[in-house]
């Protein structure tokens, strides 16, 4: 589907550039192939062009080195760029769970992958760092998201709270806060319900729930696959309620990951994991490397 970015960006430099450094015009060609590459990645417009900016500056009158060519110079100082921006902290899939119980809350829209990716986290949490979790569903509005939640646990080995209907969406928070201290649990993980679109009171639920737990993380999930959606997401729940990381699902289909690009340049926030595929071992902490290398082609 789409052309790889790496051997066009060759093919042109190694058309173009004489010996010695890096010409700006020659840059410059090359960067108009970068650019449409980010777009087609479905990076948005201002970001690529601040991008294309920044790799300009840096790769103009570089000289050129003996071992690799021009054209593999110019993607090596894209790469390095795309790194450069995606990477967020140095250990993103290191959460901050110290001071048991400590609450997580997942927050997004409905459809994003959200409960997929709680389950995914809690199975992660026990297997990898011996942590005993508890899940709990806040979606009062879809009785069919609480019993999947369950479902999820009990495949998994993990506890969920008990469904108590009727309750309010912070009632249960108060009551998860309670019986994971009761319990002895590390982490408890709060599944907030999500809608279509974001509304006013989706948000106000959240924040609701925010103030009675003072979650320890506020994961944002999101369809990586949705690109500027995804980024419009995650600066209205950041305005509102404050995320502290995110993680990009569905980074298992054909798209390019430009998504991540995106949120990093305009978010600011730090990519945490990346969903790929449905199945509960299908989460891996993100790697701006991969995500750079995708990017490229
Ligand atoms: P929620 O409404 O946000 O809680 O979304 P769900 O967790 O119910 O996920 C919606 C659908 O997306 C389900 O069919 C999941 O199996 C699927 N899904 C979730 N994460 C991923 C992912 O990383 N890759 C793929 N391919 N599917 C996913």
């Amino acid at each position: 589907m789409f052309e790889n970015l790496s051997e066009r960006l060759s093919g042109v430099f190694d058309r173009l550039t004489k010996q010695g450094a890096l010409s700006e015009e020659d840059v410059k060609t090359a960067l108009r192939e970068v650019r449409v590459a980010l777009l087609e990645a479905d990076v948005s417009l201002p970001v690529a062009r601040d991008f294309v900016k920044k790799v300009q500056e840096q790769a103009t009158g570089q000289a050129v080195t003996k071992s690799i060519t021009p054209g593999q110079q110019v993607v090596k100082i894209v790469h390095d760029a795309l790194v450069d921006v995606l990477r967020g902290e140095d250990d993103p899939g290191k959460l901050k769970i110290d001071n048991p119980p400590a609450p997580i809350l997942m927050v997004g829209l409905q459809g994003s992958g959200k409960t997929t990716t709680t389950g995914k986290l809690a199975k992660r949490l026990k297997e990898k760092e011996g942590k005993k979790v508890l899940m709990a569903s806040l979606d009062v509005y879809r009785p069919a998201a609480m019993d999947q939640l369950s479902v999820l646990g009990a495949q998994i080995g993990v506890d969920t709270l008990p469904i108590v209907p009727g309750q309010k969406p912070v009632d249960i928070a108060k009551r998860a806060k309670q019986q994971a201290t009761l319990g002895g649990y590390d982490v408890y993980m709060l599944d907030t319900a999500g809608r279509l679109h974001i509304d006013e009171v989706l948000m106000d639920e959240v924040e609701q729930v925010r103030n009675v737990v003072t979650p320890r993380e506020t994961l944002l999930v999101v369809d990586g696959l949705t690109g500027q959606v995804a980024v419009e997401v995650a600066e209205e729940f950041d305005a509102k309620v404050g995320i502290s990381g995110v993680v990009l699902t569905r980074m298992d289909g054909d798209g390019r990951g430009g998504a991540a690009l995106s949120m990093r340049a305009v978010t600011g926030k730090p990519i945490r994991f990346v969903g790929l595929g449905e199945k509960m071992d299908a989460l891996e902490t993100f790697e701006p490397d991969r995500i750079a290398g995708r990017i490229l082609g």
